[in-house]
């Protein structure tokens, strides 16, 4: 019995430790950056593996007809017996998936496989999988034949005629991809796209095709672009406007009055011009204006778009910002109209722009309002050129009453002048539609 009892408690001593380090062994939790719906010839995919212990192996394959096809595999030395000690951050696995990595691969249904398998003890297998579409078929575009000026800080638009196997189609200039939409009754698609205004002096703008397996191809139009020098301006601050716009835009804030504007005029800024461009993801996929833009009436343009501001406190200079608007003074609380037909996809207030409002006016194409004393629409509403919006103010980072009005072209902020010019909208716009029998 003895014997027994001396036999059970080796076992015990053994079988307990081992179980408690089994038990220390963990899962890994495997998911897609984004799930790709198809592959192609070499299409990047990204897989997050989130495991405390690592994984010794990452093996990625791609499934078709009952054959696993291996696409890539990453190793770490096994790690059997310190592995509980570790607390790993989730890891990222990068690879491409196609053709190129396995020349088996077949047009048609798939399964893409990615496993990991535990740096620990167990080395638990964990997997996880997507069907996608396996694309060889290419994409191809054309574009129009027109001449393109095109000014920095300013405005255009194109043609496209995608082809082939296709997902996205529109207009790239620098990293910006601006999306295009269909003409009714054509097979050509319309982009609007932006030069911007800080884009490096050898931008050049290309029309691009993407397919769902990420292939591209891309062309270009005929396009001269004009640089232009903006205005660089001192504007003084004191005391009494920080007071104001520091209390007013950030009420339960505390600490140095100059450091807390400093924060506004940056953090907030950059924030605020983020929601505003975020605003591209509620446009119209067609116009929804017919005349050109109206300008404040009988304003004074105090500050233009892309004006160099030099803040100037206590006679030196504590920061630099670009005004990406134009300023425009009549007088207080100034009936403010829409500049054109569209649609309200924001009305309230929006940090350094106080009360604001934007109207959609389709393609992509925006304007702003703001500093409004108060808003007479409201989200989701139709309105008409010149219709009131709302009245002028110095809500936000103002000093006195004025409309700060701005465009933007798929979240790009915009020189609006462009638009306010009835020649320009006409050799810019109309006569590439003109040109397809839209007008
Ligand atoms: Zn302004």
């Amino acid at each position: 019995m003895a014997k027994f009892f001396g036999f059970l408690l080796i076992v015990l001593l053994i079988a307990v430790p081992l179980g408690g380090l089994e038990f220390l062994s963990t899962h890994s939790t495997l998911a897609f950056g984004s799930p790709p719906k198809a592959i192609g010839e070499a299409t990047p995919v990204t897989v997050r593996i989130e495991n405390p212990h690592g994984a010794r192996r990452i093996s990625a394959f791609v499934e078709q007809g009952g054959v696993r096809l291996p696409l890539e595999e990453s190793k770490s030395p096994a790690d059997r017996f310190k592995f509980w000690r570790k607390h790993l951050p989730p890891a990222d696995f990068h690879f491409t998936a196609g053709r190129a990595k396995t020349a088996a691969l077949k047009e048609g249904k798939a399964k893409l496989i990615v496993e990991a398998e535990s740096n620990d003890l167990r080395g638990s297998l964990d997997s996880i999988s997507t069907d996608v579409d396996v694309i060889f078929r290419p994409p191809s575009v054309t574009t129009d034949s027109f001449q393109h000026y095109i000014n920095q800080g300013g405005s255009e638009m194109a043609l496209l005629t995608p082809s082939g196997s296709w997902t996205e189609a529109g207009v790239r200039v620098g990293d910006h991809f601006y999306p295009s939409f269909p003409m009714a009754g054509s097979q050509e698609r319309v982009a609007l796209f932006a030069m911007p205004w800080d884009a490096p002096r050898d931008t050049a703008p290309f029309v691009v095709v993407r397919n769902a397996a990420g292939t591209e191809a891309k062309t270009q139009f005929w396009y001269k672009v004009f640089p232009k020098k903006f205005r660089a301006r001192d504007l003084p601050i004191d005391d009494a406007f920080l007071n104001k716009v520091v209390n007013q835009i950030d009420p339960s804030g505390s600490g140095d009055l100059l450091d807390r504007f400093l924060k506004i005029n940056g953090e907030m800024r950059r924030e605020n011009n983020k929601t505003l461009a975020d605003l591209r993801l509620k446009t119209a996929g067609h116009f929804l204006w017919s005349e050109p833009f109206l300008q404040l009436a009988n304003s004074k343009v105090e500050s233009a778009f892309a004006d160099v501001r030099s803040y100037i406190y206590k006679g030196k200079k504590v920061d630099q910002q670009t005004h990406l608007g134009f300023d425009l003074a009549v007088g207080q609380h100034t009936p403010v109209p829409a500049a054109n037909d569209g649609k309200i996809v924001w009305a309230a207030m929006l940090g350094i722009y106080g009360n604001c409002v934007v109207v959609d006016h389709g393609l992509g194409l925006q304007s702003i309002y703001a500093h409004l004393s108060e808003i007479a629409v409201k989200e989701g509403q139709s309105v008409k050129r010149g219709e009131a919006l709302g009245k002028s103010g110095s809500t936000g980072l103002a000093g006195g009453d004025h409309l700060h009005f701005s465009m933007q072209v798929d979240g790009v902020q915009v020189n609006p002048i462009e638009w306010w010019d009835a020649h320009w909208i006409h050799d810019h716009v109309r006569v590439s539609l003109a040109a397809n029998g839209r007008e």
